[in-house]
């Protein structure tokens, strides 16, 4: 019997990669919503509506309907990949350029409005494993499992900045740590759909834990 499992939590708790072996483990689609909110970031940092002197939301909002989103799965790699208006956009969207303007992003009513309905529209087919922020509140309230992670400020800090270490982004801990915390606070203090704990989601902290319980843990919640 396939289920929808939403997995929620704050940045860099290490979501998506557990998402990425559930999915894999169950032989589920892996969605990553984080990337369709980054693609959008990305898209409005090109067309100079954000990241410059002054913002215009309202021009990114006239133009979304404009904007194609896709997942293409890369069978090399093992997952799906994001396209922007059928270009792989996949590495532009993890670096700090977008990290730093995404919640701005994820903020603004429309730009939800039109990423929530397409991913309830992926969810339609029950097997799925969704990670992001409102997934288990807005996204699928009646998921059957709903996961919610969390671990320290550091521990969060740490993973992320060994990521961009290894993209060879020139950045510092210092700002990363900032990075993670801002877009915390933001998160869960936006108007439209903040980041908060699902009433039926498990808390999982995992600051202390190695991926391999993590995944045994998750994996036992999934097949109950
Ligand atoms: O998951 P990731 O860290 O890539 O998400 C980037 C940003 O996208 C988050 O900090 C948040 O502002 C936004 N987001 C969201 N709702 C989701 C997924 C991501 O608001 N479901």
């Amino acid at each position: 019997q396939n289920i929808t499992i939403a997995i929620d939590g704050y940045s860099s708790t290490g979501k998506s990669t557990i998402a990425k072996q559930l999915a894999k483990a169950l032989g589920y689609v892996y969605v990553d919503t984080g990337a369709m909110y980054r693609a959008v970031t990305l898209f409005a940092i090109k067309n100079g509506f954000i990241g410059g002197k002054r913002d215009n939301i309202n021009a990114l909002v006239k133009l979304l309907p404009k904007i194609s989103l896709k997942f293409v799965f890369n069978e090399k790699l093992g997952f799906a990949e994001m396209y922007l208006n059928d270009e792989n956009v996949e590495k532009e969207i993890r670096g700090m350029d977008v990290s730093r303007q995404v919640s701005k992003i994820a903020a603004v009513e429309e730009v939800r409005y039109k990423l929530v309905d397409m991913q309830k529209k992926m969810g339609e087919e029950k097997g799925i494993v969704m990670d992001g922020r409102d997934i288990g509140t807005v996204v699928f309230p009646n998921a059957e499992l709903k996961i919610f992670m969390t671990a320290s400020p550091e521990a969060r800090a740490t993973r992320r900045y060994k990521e961009l270490l290894d993209r060879q982004e020139k950045v510092s801990y210092a700002e990363v740590l900032q990075n993670v915390e801002d877009r915390d606070y933001r998160d869960s203090h936006r108007e439209i759909s903040p980041l908060r704990k699902a009433n039926d989601a498990i808390e999982f902290d995992n600051s202390d834990m190695g991926l391999k319980e993590q995944f045994e843990r998750i994996h036992n919640y999934a097949l109950r």
